[in-house]
């Protein structure tokens, strides 16, 4: 390790609020799915910046539409109209099938805030007391760090020590109809839940499962709130994950991959909640600005290419594969799963809570891998990887489970 590095590493260990853990490595540049420290290491990238930088790094198109937005205009406050957002705005209306208008926001937490508020407007609206505007949401979830979202996301290990959490909201077991059914009840205003659960170890909701929380909810005149913030846009191998499903949601919170690394959050709403949210009823100072928006625009054409989404199919199965032939070969995995090329690999029992160790060596063989949990090994890479680097990906990780293996 240089003295530079070094030096950054303390600076980190000194200076930020110690909420993170990073890995010992200082990126310094990207192409494509590789990346490249401060020392001049190259890495494989089957991170992709947790689901973000959906295209890879520097990829041209981004890259020119960001530079040329700079050089005009970057902020005006939603006071004023620019062009770029109201383009966005009408381009996610058209892709989603479902929604009529558009609240841009700056991450995925924020989306699902104004989820959560326009559910909460929309049952005081419907007439329905504040006891009557419960917000439901599933075991092993995760919706954001704000107060609200954290308290949806269903995992006491992000909510400990900050109560007294938000009143009026309620967690179901997922893909558990039956528990579902027993938390379910005309006092629910909305259902939140991500069609493919990211942090809770990559979990797709099972076949009906979505239905069955559509006619419920339809059944009270609840809203139902679909996360796409890690699994939308293409990340599925479809645009929409839910699209699997052939079920629409009334709102849908997304962030992520829209932005491909620039900040942008989004929350798309149906005709019938469309108005819900009026004039002074909420808002943010940065959300849809020109700079962000002008790069989302870009990534929503090409991430809804069939190009890209061909790619994403083709390389999810080489993923699949490979990780086959690896568990053939180690015996490690007790499960490979998810969708598109947002998959986990469950460690075996014997190695549960092992998943950190791992990445430790992965990265020592150059490759940037994440977990979702201490179990399970998370590939949510590029949707644009190719052929070459993914099997190079695969090769690394293969020396990183034998060197894991031999110290373990
Ligand atoms: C990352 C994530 C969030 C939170 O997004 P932030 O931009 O970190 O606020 C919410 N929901 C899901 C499903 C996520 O993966």
């Amino acid at each position: 390790m240089s003295l530079e590095h070094s030096k950054l590493v303390a600076m980190a260990q000194q200076n930020l609020v110690p909420t993170y853990r990073p890995r010992e490595q200082v990126l310094d540049r990207g192409l494509g799915s590789r990346v490249w420290d401060i020392e001049g290491r190259e890495y494989v990238d089957f991170a992709a910046g947790i689901a973000v930088s959906a295209l890879g790094h520097g990829d041209p198109d981004i890259l020119a539409a960001l530079s040329e937005q700079a050089g005009k205009l970057w902020h005006t406050s939603n006071v004023f109209l620019t062009e770029p957002p109201l383009r966005l705005a009408e381009e996610l209306i058209a892709a989603s099938g479902f929604a009529s208008r558009v609240f841009f926001c700056n991450s995925g937490g924020e989306a699902n805030e104004a989820a959560i508020k326009l559910a909460r407007r929309f049952a005081a609206d419907a007439g329905r007391p504040p006891e009557q505007r419960v917000i439901l949401s599933f075991t092993g979830s995760f919706h954001g760090r704000t107060l609200a979202t954290v308290t949806a996301t269903a995992q006491p290990k992000y909510q400990a020590g900050f109560e007294p959490l938000p009143a009026g909201f309620r967690y179901a077991a997922f893909n558990d109809i039956e528990a579902f059914e027993a938390a379910f009840g005309d006092d629910v205003a909305a259902v939140i839940v991500e069609p493919v659960q990211g942090e809770g170890g990559v979990l797709p909701a099972a076949p009906g499962f979505l239905a069955h929380l559509r006619a419920r909810c339809d059944a009270v005149g609840a809203l139902l709130i679909f996360d796409e913030i890690q699994c939308g846009v293409g990340r599925s191998g479809k645009l929409w994950a839910h699209q699997w499903d052939g079920i629409q949601p009334d709102a849908m919170s997304l962030a992520k991959g829209l932005g491909c690394g620039f900040p942008i959050g989004a929350m798309l709403v149906a005709e019938r909640a469309a108005r819900t949210l009026g004039f002074g009823s909420h808002g943010t100072t940065f959300g849809g600005n020109p700079l962000a928006a002008a790069v989302a625009r870009v990534a929503l054409r090409k991430l809804s290419s069939a190009a890209v989404l061909g790619n994403v199919e083709t390389q999810s199965r080489a993923l699949r594969d490979g990780l086959q032939a690896l568990d053939a070969k180690h015996s490690i995995f007790a499960e490979i799963r998810g969708r598109g090329l947002m998959l986990g690999a469950q460690l075996r029992s014997q190695w549960a809570g092992r998943a950190g160790e791992i990445l430790d060596h992965a990265a020592r063989e150059g490759l940037l891998l994440l977990q979702a949990g201490p179990d399970v090994l998370r590939f949510t890479p590029a949707l644009n990887i190719g052929s070459r680097d993914l099997r190079e990906g695969l090769d690394r990780l293969d020396r990183a489970l034998e060197n894991f293996l031999q110290a373990a």
